[in-house]
């Protein structure tokens, strides 16, 4: 081991949570345990300028409690960044609850956990994300206001994925436009990874569009199921990023876009649903534009699912809703531009706008 991993790790054991790699001045990071249930989750709250931190709660089997950590530090990050651009009036905020979300989730652990999202009164909100049903913020909903993404029977919006995969679908078209002249999918080869909650709806509306969609998940009934349902062919190979490709959608879990992947790709265009792809925003994003790919920045395209949780707690319209999540596109654009004309990465030139926003509620 070198002597600066050496330090970092030294630096990890007095400063664990300060002093981790992810830590970006988050206002508060609270870890909640539950021994009768056995809940080991984390909220982080990262900023709460423009409003309450809102963001959903991801169910994953960590390999670690640092990686965790890492997790809902980046994703809580993101959350603040994906409301300023999208002129929502809120923070940002997330939460991740370490287990196996298929084996370990039970009513009783997620009652706790609104009880702990509950003790904050209000400064979080929570909702759905990866591993995460509708019915779990029934759940939820059962002890704390603070919560949206709950069923239509229950008086919520029920689950935000359809909007964040047409929010999605939107960036995509937008991205599209700028590097080939067009935003008719027509033709274009588009590889969706992850076929989730987000990535399936988002299958569905490029096939309709006519693009020639190719899919991969670690869910092999999942992969049947999509495939079968909308013609995309299933990725077969160990070689999954450099498919030759036109589009590649990212819909499972962050940081695929890497020092490995990103000189493997021959994408021309990404845009897609997971947050943080970029696994480092600077060295990454960098590397994507020297190599002329075009990144539709993943906080702001995949805004669709807050756009309607939000409009959940204070008035929701779904004519509004859809009017916002289609302005998707033309924010894309202008990013884009802006991110040409200033000699910086789309994702610098997004988080720009966000940072100013956010900086100007402070004031
Ligand atoms: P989901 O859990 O429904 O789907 C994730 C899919 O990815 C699953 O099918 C899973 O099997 C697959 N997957 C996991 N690891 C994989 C791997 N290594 N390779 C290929 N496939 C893999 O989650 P979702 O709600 O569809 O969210 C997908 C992504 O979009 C997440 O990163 C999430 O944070 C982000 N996102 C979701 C929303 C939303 O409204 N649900 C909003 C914004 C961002």
């Amino acid at each position: 081991m070198n002597a600066e991993i050496l330090k970092a790790n030294e630096l990890k054991k007095v400063a664990p949570v300060f002093g981790q790699l992810s830590f970006d001045n988050h206002e508060q990071v609270v870890f909640c345990n539950d021994k009768d249930t056995g809940l080991k989750a984390i909220i982080g709250i990262h900023n709460t300028n423009l409003g309450p931190a809102l963001g959903g709660t991801r169910m994953w089997n960590y390999e670690s409690e640092y990686e965790a950590l890492n997790d809902v530090l980046r994703l809580s990050r993101g959350m603040s960044f994906k409301s300023a651009i999208t002129g929502l009036n809120l923070g940002g905020g997330k939460a991740v609850i370490i287990g196996d979300a298929k084996t370990q989730k039970t009513p009783a652990l997620m009652r706790r956990f609104g009880e702990f999202v509950h003790s904050l009164s209000g400064k979080y909100i929570t909702a759905e994300d990866v591993g995460m049903e509708t019915e779990d913020m029934d759940i939820v909903s059962e002890v704390t206001p603070f919560v949206a993404g709950i069923s239509e029977e229950k008086g919520g919006a029920g689950n935000p994925s359809p909007i964040t995969a047409y929010g999605v679908f939107m960036g995509m078209k937008a991205a599209a436009k700028y590097k080939f002249g067009t935003d008719n999918l027509e033709g274009k080869k588009v590889l969706v990874q992850g076929i989730g909650h987000v990535g399936e709806t988002l299958v569905k509306y490029v096939s309709e569009e006519g693009a020639e969609v190719i899919i991969a998940d670690i869910n092999q009934e999942r992969l049947i199921e999509v495939s079968e349902k909308y013609g995309a062919k299933i990725f077969e190979g160990d070689h999954l990023y450099d498919l030759d490709v036109d589009i590649y959608a990212p819909c499972a879990l962050g940081a695929t876009l890497n020092d490995q992947t990103i000189p493997q790709l021959k994408a021309k265009v990404v845009a897609g649903a997971a947050n943080n792809q970029l696994a480092d925003e600077l060295i990454h994003g960098e590397l994507l534009k020297q190599k002329g790919i075009v990144y539709a920045p993943d906080f702001l395209i995949n805004a669709g699912g807050i756009i309607n949780v939000y409009a959940e707690i204070v008035k929701y319209d779904r004519a509004e809703i859809i009017k916002k999540t289609e302005n998707i596109y033309n924010t894309t654009l202008e990013i884009l531009t802006k991110a040409e004309l200033e000699q910086m990465t789309t994702h610098q030139a997004a988080l720009k706008i966000a940072k100013n926003r956010i900086l100007a509620a402070k004031k």
